[in-house]
């Protein structure tokens, strides 16, 4: 039985007093019965692993480099991310892979910086509508988490892999439960092909999860959480999606 992780994605989103609020309401709302994490901006990272230290929620970051070190003006290490003890780090969010044309390659180099540190790297895939529509979805998906099981090798089974169909991010648009979960049938059977792992490795859904639909989509055999954006942002509506998720 797979736990479920519901992760908050913070976008650039937050401020010194509207952060603390926020995570306040959500330790006050405490145990929750899945995982649970936020991922926020950088300059927010050292007070928000201070803040839950010793709380049993976890944190992580947005994005990281994939370079170790060097003349990156404005890049983030894994490595520096490690010391702040992020749990996990998204890579290849459809707005980066938009507004910072990261490729499937780039995405999948930074996957492995981030295992390579200790960190749990959150990789997202998932098509545009127009794709969709052109009867695309399945060969994009695969084509982007192929390229990050290959960089992976044998530690591929160690990443968490988030359905993210574009169309559905902020949007208020959200993927049916069954269009949501035929992808992650075939995103798990692709996983199956590669590591013995697959069947515990945790697959989340992210596009406009909200407290009303997040229990027809977790309800799903192969949905094992939720990538949150707006929804993360409103405690009472993040609880919610937690409570749902266990
Ligand atoms: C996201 O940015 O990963 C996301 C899922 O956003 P939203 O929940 O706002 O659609």
């Amino acid at each position: 039985m797979r736990r479920k992780l519901v992760a908050g994605n913070w976008k650039m989103h937050g401020n010194h007093r509207d952060n603390a609020e926020l995570l306040s309401d959500i330790m006050a709302a405490r145990p929750f019965g899945c995982e649970v994490s936020v991922c926020v901006p950088y300059p927010y990272l050292s007070e928000v692993a201070v803040g839950l230290a010793g709380s049993g929620l976890l944190w992580g970051a947005q994005d990281c480099s994939a370079h170790e070190r060097g003349a990156y003006t404005g890049e983030v290490s894994a490595a520096m991310l490690a010391e702040f003890r992020c749990r996990y780090v998204i890579v290849g969010h459809s707005e980066r892979r938009q507004y910072h044309a990261e490729t499937d390659q780039g995405v999948a180099d930074k996957a492995k910086a981030a295992l390579a540190c200790g960190i749990t790297p959150i990789v997202c895939v998932g098509e545009t509508l127009v794709q969709r529509e052109a009867g695309q979805t399945e060969a994009v998906v695969k084509r982007q988490l192929s390229a990050v099981i290959h960089a992976l090798g044998h530690c591929a089974g160690e990443m968490v892999v988030a359905y993210e169909p574009v169309w559905a991010i902020g949007t208020g648009r959200v993927a049916t439960p069954d269009q949501a979960q035929s992808v992650h049938a075939l995103l798990r059977a692709q996983l199956s092909a590669a590591t013995p792992h697959a069947g515990d490795m945790k697959i989340l859904y992210g596009g406009s999860m909200k407290p009303d639909n997040a229990a027809s989509l977790m309800s799903q055999p192969d949905i094992d959480g939720g990538l949150i954006g707006g929804a993360s942002l409103k405690a009472a509506d993040f609880v919610a999606i937690c409570r749902v998720a266990g």
